[in-house]
């Protein structure tokens, strides 16, 4: 089931983790805007959980979460209708209850499909040596072909 929601309050009435706010710092390695909310605050939490929103059409750059062991990246997806790929793979339709494990090592993108409003909660798998490799955007002509 399609659960495309391209009306933006709409969308915010179904996007229960809360949009917080524009994503500036890592607007570079978008495209389109995006917003970002931190879902937990207390430093003694070791893993980052956000809630990260994508306005309709937009996606982050291909990217690797690298770590020598561990790591990766767990995507829960919340709210609207969107895209995770891995290289060399076909495009996965991402809906409200998907889960995805991007592995440390695998190049990768995800974002909202081009008439939907989408939002997943990031958690960042604790690894060794865990740092982000952000590479070139998903292109028009790739993306619009999904
Ligand atoms: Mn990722």
């Amino acid at each position: 089931m399609s659960t495309s929601t391209p009306d933006a309050s709409a969308f915010d009435a179904v996007n229960v983790f809360g949009k917080g706010e524009p994503n500036t710092a890592y607007a570079q390695y978008f495209t389109g805007a995006s917003f970002l909310k931190a879902l937990v605050e207390d430093p003694a939490c070791v893993i980052g959980v956000h809630n990260v929103t994508f306005e309709p059409g937009c996606r982050n750059n291909w990217h690797i979460h690298h770590a020598t062991s561990g790591g990766g990246q767990v995507l829960l997806c919340t709210a609207g209708s969107g895209w995770y790929q891995e290289e060399g793979a076909p495009a996965v339709s991402l809906e409200p209850g998907t889960v995805v494990f991007a592995r440390a090592g695998v190049k990768h993108w995800h974002g909202a499909k081009a008439d939907s409003w989408f939002s997943h909660i990031t958690l960042a798998v604790p690894g060794e040596n865990a740092s982000n490799e952000w590479l070139e955007p998903v292109d028009d002509e790739h993306y619009l072909a999904l």
